[in-house]
């Protein structure tokens, strides 16, 4: 016996940090009620929460000191929860794992009463998780189960293999043992048959049995009471004079570190009835001990173990490969806690009482082994987990530290006498589902072609369908051909040895034995040469079925690729599509836009237009109006230029008169001195009368004028012939153009040979010189451009000066070449206004009487 304490678990190095882990898998079952009138202390508020209400009577005593709980777990399953139901959410999926080499433990935890046993095993016609679990798992596997005794279990918790012929050989052997065959009469009609717990149609099945697989089931049953392992299912003889109280098991731990019961029977079942009978079998000696010994079952746990060995097929997929490297073994330990009610509960005394602590010692170990892993896996330390200090903890310890799933069901009753306890198992509960264990990893796999068992199959098939045919043997064993084959052979001679000195019969029985060896001989030789035949035949079939299947196999993967493009490719035209969608959409607005754009222009232009058009009318009315203020200008212009001349010549012809009077005067004076002077002076010269001006309309100044002395010879010799053509002539003119003027391009220019131009006149020009003109331009009240030449004879004047008399005006009108030149105009007048106020006001057809200028040398 291992006592807690005594040695603990070696830490072992720490496992890489990579490694997957799920956290413990609780799940709540709420029991119904016994009685309905019973107070409820327990609430489904979601399928995830319960909610404890404090019974009446405690919320008095302790003043309300009792809150309203809430605790969360996996699922929770309320009082209608069938087991199917149950089974489907919480067991199924460690049957998969178990089938897929994968390690399970499931336990139920509660306080007693709360349904453990209900659930675990269940009652007839509610068959609990574990009849549904063996139920499950020869669903899956049973066609694909191997023949008894191949898988055989070694003492260390592991599992051999042996060929067909030993395993056959161990059959008999077993079955020659056997005493009293075992009939369905000699069961005790009180155990529930499997039928009786399972409903036929609730049978489920695993889908992804690996099918070149042969399997094989060891269940062990063991129960732990007060610390002591007993196996449930040890053939050991009862004695009913003098009961021999049951050995106890120590733990071990294998080469895997799995702990195991050492010496503990493992039956190999073949069926889930076979299964269910060994655990009935168990059961009843559970209760056969507990009766004896005067023990409570409810604090006691038991351990059912399914163990599920499985080794490929050989490539033939005819026998297991007899690799042990190659067998996988996997096992599910379905566990029914004790009660974990704690002891003053239990009322009990003496032995009782130490049963019960022991009991609670093995929950509480189990409570502090969560307690202290929670810790480690959260703040990262590394307490020792203490496994060792119970049984039951011991056991399960590789399940936490190594690998595997783990599920628990917390049972609750919801009854108020069982509240206080409750909820500690709540507590256990919500603390045990923050611990987390590895994730079973997936084993390898063989590296033979899968289907083996399947092609095999069925070319065993076809064999028969041949040898059908051929009205052969279906089987080896037929006895129609061993008899056929019999009677073929050389008849046996009659071997009755009556006479000792009888040398002939045996002679002849040995030649016979002789003669029937040799055909036996040759038919084995035939039978070999046909066989090997058929092998070679089958082995080019197998290649070629091999070199399909590979063939087979390329194709699917390049079909697979050619998915996976096809599967891109619609998404990229998804993904061009809805582009080219949004596109589309964008062109629309865009063009929408476009079109209000140019409406926009369009009305834009025509008020532009409808402007210039108004700009154009304004443009020629202002021009108009120009070109009536200039010619109002120029008359007006005109007009006062004529009245200034007017006025000047009128003053100058009052102011000659004037001197003319005063010469006169001075003259009649000077005959007068020179009359009354000496006797010296000379007759007096009759006076000379001067010229003057005789302009008719300067005759009504003249008589207002005052007489004065005519002015000094100063009147120029006037050439009273005037000749146009001699312009053309060999008469030297001074061509005067401002240089304001335009060029015209006019034909009518005047033609003056000779002529010397200038753009202002001066003296050197004028002395060579007979005749001046003065091209003078200006622009007329119609907006034609007038030229003027002003003509005139140069003299010369006596004080050596020159003097020009302008004798005749000719005009020629354009029309004004370019708007601007218009203004040039206006410079004109820079340019000669000495001549414009001299000029002579002188009619087109002037005669020889003109205005004469007067230019000082
Ligand atoms: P435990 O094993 O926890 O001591 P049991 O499983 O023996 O409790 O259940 C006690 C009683 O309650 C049994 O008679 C059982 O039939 C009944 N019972 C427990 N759970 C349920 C349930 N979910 N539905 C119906 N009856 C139940
Ligand atoms: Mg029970």
């Amino acid at each position: 016996m291992q006592r807690a304490g005594k040695g603990k678990t070696p830490r072992r190095p720490k496992k890489p940090s990579n490694i997957e882990k799920d956290p413990v898998g609780v799940y709540c079952r709420i029991r119904p009620l016994s009685g309905e009138d019973e107070e409820c202390c327990v609430e489904m508020i979601s399928s995830s929460t319960i909610q404890l209400h404090a019974p009446d009577g405690l919320k008095a005593n302790r003043n309300g000191e009792y809150k309203e709980m809430q605790y969360s777990f996996k699922k929770v399953f309320g009082i209608k929860t069938t087991q199917t139901e149950l089974f489907e959410d919480v067991a199924k999926p460690l049957i998969e794992d178990l089938i897929h080499c994968k390690n399970g433990l499931l336990f139920t935890y509660g306080v007693t009463g709360s349904g453990k046993t209900y659930t675990m095993t269940g009652s007839p016609g509610e068959g609990g998780l574990l009849p549904r679990s063996l139920d499950m798992l020869f669903n899956s596997i049973g066609p694909f189960q191997a023949k008894r005794y191949v898988f055989k279990p070694d003492d260390k918790n592991g599992i051999e293999i042996q060929n067909q012929v030993d395993a056959l050989l161990e059959r008999q052997k077993r079955d020659s043992q056997a005493s009293v065959p075992k009939t369905p009469s000699s069961r005790q009609k009180a155990d529930p048959e499997f039928a009786d717990m399972i409903n036929p149609d609730e049978a489920c099945k695993s889908e992804s049995v690996d099918e070149d697989c042969c399997y094989s089931v060891f269940v062990s049953y063991i129960e732990i009471y007060n610390n002591y392992v007993y196996d449930l299912l040890e053939d050991a003889p009862f004695d009913p004079i003098r009961p021999k109280p049951p050995q106890s098991k120590i733990l071990r731990e294998d080469q895997n570190h799995n702990m195991y019961v050492a010496g503990c029977t493992e039956l190999e079942v073949k069926s889930k009835e076979e299964a269910f009978e060994v655990f009935w079998k168990g059961q009843k000696k559970r209760r056969i001990a507990n009766t004896q010994l005067n023990r409570e079952s409810s604090r006691s746990h038991s351990v059912f173990t399914v163990k599920l060995a499985q080794a490929p097929l050989d490539a033939d997929g005819d026998y297991i490969l007899q690799d042990k490297s190659q067998v996988n073994v996997s096992q599910l330990c379905l566990v029914d806690l004790a009660g974990s009610e704690r002891t003053n509960r239990t009322r009990a005394e003496g032995s009782r009482l130490r049963e019960a602590g022991n009991i609670n010692q093995s929950l509480m170990t189990l409570r502090t082994c969560m307690e202290v892993l929670r810790e480690n896996q959260m703040f990262g330390t590394n307490r020792m987990v203490p496994y060792r200090d119970s049984k039951v903890t011991h056991l399960f310890k590789n399940y936490f530290d190594g690998e595997g799933k783990v599920r628990m069901i917390v049972c609750v009753n919801p009854k108020a006498e069982d509240y206080e306890e409750t909820l500690l198992v709540m507590r256990f509960a919500e603390m045990t589902q923050e611990v987390e264990v590895a994730r079973p990893v997936d084993r390898p796999i063989y590296g033979l072609v899968p289907g083996r068992r399947q092609r095999n199959q069925a070319f065993k098939d076809e064999l028969s369908r041949r040898l059908e045919e051929r009205g052969g043997p279906v089987n080896g064993e037929d006895p129609v051909l061993l008899n056929q084959l019999i009677e073929s052979l050389p008849p046996l001679p009659p071997c009755e040895l009556s006479d000792p000195s009888d040398d002939q019969t045996l002679p002849r029985m040995i030649e016979v034995l002789e003669r029937r060896h040799r055909i036996r001989q040759m038919i084995t030789e035939q039978f070999n040469q046909t066989a090997n035949a058929m092998k070679s035949m089958l082995q080019q079939f197998d290649s070629q079925i091999h070199s399909k299947e590979t063939v087979l196999f390329d194709q699917r993967s390049k079909l697979g690729e050619k998915d996976k493009v096809i599967i891109n490719q619609k998404t990229e035209i998804e993904r061009l599509e809805k582009k080219s969608k949004t596109l589309e959409y964008k062109i629309d607005i865009l063009q929408k836009t476009t079109e209000m754009y140019e409406q926009d222009k369009r009305s834009l232009q025509q008020e532009l237009e409808s402007r210039e058009q108004r700009l154009q009318k304004e443009l020629a009315e202002r021009r108009r109006m120009e070109q009536r203020m200039q010619g109002m200008v120029t008359d007006t212009k005109m007009k006062w230029e004529k009245e200034c001349e007017r006025r000047v010549n009128a003053k100058q012809l009052e102011m000659q008169n004037k001197l003319w009077v005063k010469d006169e005067k001075l003259k009649q004076l000077k005959a007068i001195v020179t009359e009354n002077g000496g006797p010296g002076s000379g007759p007096t010269e009759p006076p000379v009368k001067p010229d003057r001006p005789s302009r008719e309309r300067d005759r009504h100044v003249a008589q207002k004028r005052s007489a004065s002395p005519t002015p000094l010879s100063t009147v120029p010799p006037v050439r009273p012939m005037h000749r146009r053509s001699r312009s053309a002539g060999g008469e030297k003119w001074v061509d005067h153009k401002p240089p304001t003027n335009l060029d015209l391009d006019t034909v009518l220019q005047p033609i003056l040979p000779n002529a010397i131009k200038v753009s202002t006149p001066n003296e050197k020009a004028l002395s060579k010189c007979h005749k001046y003109v003065l091209r003078h331009q200006e622009l007329a009240s119609d907006g034609e451009i007038e030229t003027k030449l002003i003509k005139g004879n140069v003299f010369k004047t006596r004080g050596g000066g020159q003097a020009v008399q302008f004798t005749d005006i000719e005009t020629l009108k354009q029309e004004c070449p370019t708007a601007p030149s218009r203004k040039r105009r206006s410079g004109s007048g820079e340019g000669p206004t000495d001549f414009n106020e001299n000029r002579a006001p002188v009619a087109n057809a002037s005669s020889a009487q003109g205005y004469q200028k007067r230019r000082r040398p």
